[in-house]
C-alpha cells in the first residue's frame, strides 16, 4: 500500500484570489511529489477549530493569510523568532501532537527576491526608504535591518503608524513625514513600496524620484501589476527595479519544504506558471 498523499494548503477569508495553489502546484508536479495543497476558506471566528481540524485530517501545515497572520501567531504553541518580531505567521507547521509551531518567511521572501533579481544590491550600502507601515512593512523592516541597513527612513501617510513602527525595532528606524518622503529619498540605496498604492484599482503611488542617486534600488510588493506606476517611474529615472511576485515565490519556498520534504527552486519556469494561473 502506498503511502497518503502529503496534505498543506492556505488558510484565508477570503481566499479565492490566492496564487499559493497554483505556486505549490508547479512545485509538486515539477518535482513528482504525492500531495496536494488546498486553498480553505477560514472565517475570522472559525481559525482556532479550522486548524485543529486541518491537523486532524493530517494536513501537514499550512500558509495563513489576510484577516489569520497574527491569530495564527497568538494561537501557536511555539513560534520562531522572527514571526515573534514580525508579529505576525504566515507559515504553520503542525507538530505530531497537532499543536502549531508558527513562523514568518516574508522578510526571507523580500530578500532573496532581492538578492536573486539584483545581485549587486547590498542592503549595507546605503540609507534605505521603506513606504508604508502595515503588515508587509514590518516583515521588510525586519529583513533590512537583518540584511545590514544601518539607517532606515520609514514613511507612511498615519504617522503614528509609522512611530509604533519605529518604537518596535528601535534606533535604526526614523519617521519621516508623508509629504516629506520625496526629500527623504537623497542618498538612499534602496527604496520600497509597502503599501497597496499601485495595486490594479487603487491610485497610483506618485513619488518624484529627483532626490534618489541613480545607483538606488526600487522595489515593490505589489505585484498586480507587475510593472506599478512607482516602478515606472524609479525605471524612468534609471534607477534599477525589482518587482514584487519574486517576493510571493520566495516566501513560499521555506513551507513547501517543511511540508513536502524538498527544498524547491525558485525560477522562471514557476514565474510563468504562476503568471499563468
Ligand atoms: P496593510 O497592513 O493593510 O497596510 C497598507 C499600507 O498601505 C499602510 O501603510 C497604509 O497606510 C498604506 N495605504 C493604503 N492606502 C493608502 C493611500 N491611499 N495613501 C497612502 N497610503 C496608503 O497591508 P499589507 O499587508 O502591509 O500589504 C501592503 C501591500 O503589500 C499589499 O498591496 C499587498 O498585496 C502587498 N504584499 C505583497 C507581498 C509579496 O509577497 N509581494 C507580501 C505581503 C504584502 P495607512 O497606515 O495610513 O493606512
Amino acid at each position: 500500500m502506498s503511502a497518503a498523499p502529503r496534505l498543506a494548503g492556505v488558510i484565508g477569508w477570503p481566499i479565492g484570489h490566492s496564487r499559493s495553489p497554483a505556486l505549490h502546484g508547479h512545485w509538486l508536479r515539477r518535482y513528482g511529489i504525492a500531495g496536494h495543497y488546498v486553498p480553505v476558506a477560514v472565517a475570522p471566528d472559525r481559525l482556532e477549530d479550522s486548524l485543529r481540524a486541518l491537523a486532524l485530517l493530517g494536513f501537514r501545515g499550512c500558509n495563513a493569510t489576510i484577516p489569520h497572520k497574527e491569530a495564527a501567531l497568538a494561537l501557536a504553541a511555539e513560534a520562531s523568532a522572527t514571526a515573534r518580531r514580525i508579529g505576525a505567521a504566515n507559515t504553520l507547521t503542525f507538530r505530531p501532537d497537532g499543536s502549531v509551531f508558527a513562523d514568518n518567511t516574508d522578510a526571507y521572501g523580500f530578500l532573496a527576491n532581492l538578492r536573486q533579481a539584483a545581485p549587486g544590491w547590498r542592503a549595507g550600502a546605503g540609507p534605505a526608504l521603506v513606504l508604508g507601515a502595515g503588515g508587509a512593512a514590518r516583515a521588510v523592516v525586519a529583513g533590512l535591518i537583518d540584511a545590514g541597513v544601518s539607517e532606515l527612513r520609514l514613511a507612511n501617510r498615519t504617522r503614528a503608524r509609522a512611530e509604533e513602527l519605529a518604537a518596535h525595532f528601535g534606533a535604526a528606524v526614523a519617521v519621516v513625514d508623508w509629504a516629506r518622503a520625496e526629500d527623504a529619498a537623497e542618498g538612499v540605496a534602496t527604496i520600497v513600496n509597502t503599501t497597496s498604492l499601485g495595486m490594479a484599482g487603487q491610485p497610483p503611488l506618485e513619488l518624484r524620484l529627483n532626490a534618489a542617486p541613480e545607483t538606488a534600488l526600487a522595489t515593490d510588493l505589489v505585484y498586480q501589476p507587475l510593472v506599478t506606476p512607482f516602478l515606472a517611474l524609479a525605471a524612468a529615472r534609471g534607477l534599477a527595479t525589482v518587482d514584487g511576485l519574486g517576493m510571493l515565490l520566495h516566501q513560499a519556498a521555506p513551507g513547501f519544504e517543511a511540508w513536502f520534504g524538498v527544498a524547491p527552486e525558485v525560477d522562471g519556469e514557476l514565474r510563468a506558471a504562476v503568471l499563468a494561473a
